[in-house]
């Protein structure tokens, strides 16, 4: 995990200070920035500090749970602050649809840019695609234990 963390060019983003990467917010657990490849109005991505390769790696927990939350309230934020007044989405792309295995959360202000970009935003449903934060959220969020 440590070697594929020094050449992931996310944990490179948290960890150098010098990075070019400007940062849009920073906490102890996670930081966002803009997306190098806007595919929105406001395209931005939020990431845990801790490398976490894919969405295949979180589960149901509180800690995966509150860290999924988290940054969807990062997200939320944000864009409530640069784009208001304008449709919001947030999720992220399980494996093999992913960019980079550095957990990333896509936050959208639309209209997508260019149109057709929406095709690869689009939930395809439980086999692939897009993955809204909220459906992830629902998978994450721990059982009521039997008292
Ligand atoms: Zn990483
Ligand atoms: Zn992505």
């Amino acid at each position: 995990m440590a070697g594929e963390s020094q050449t992931c060019i996310f944990c490179q983003i948290v960890n150098d200070p010098n990075s070019a990467t400007r940062l849009l917010h920073t906490d102890e657990k996670v930081v966002a920035f803009q997306d190098i490849k806007p595919a929105a109005r406001r395209h931005y991505l939020v990431i845990p500090n801790e490398h976490i390769p894919t969405v295949r790696d979180l589960q149901r927990s509180d800690e995966d749970y509150s860290l999924v939350k988290h940054m969807l309230r990062v997200g939320q934020e944000l864009l409530q602050k640069d784009a208001p007044q304008t449709i919001h989405r947030f999720g992220f792309h399980p494996p093999p649809f992913n960019s980079v295995d550095h957990l990333h959360l896509h936050c959208f202000a639309l209209p997508y840019m260019p149109r057709w970009k929406v095709v690869k935003y689009k939930s395809l449903g439980p086999f692939g695609g897009f993955i809204e934060a909220e459906k992830l959220l629902e998978k994450l969020r721990p059982l009521p234990s039997n008292v």
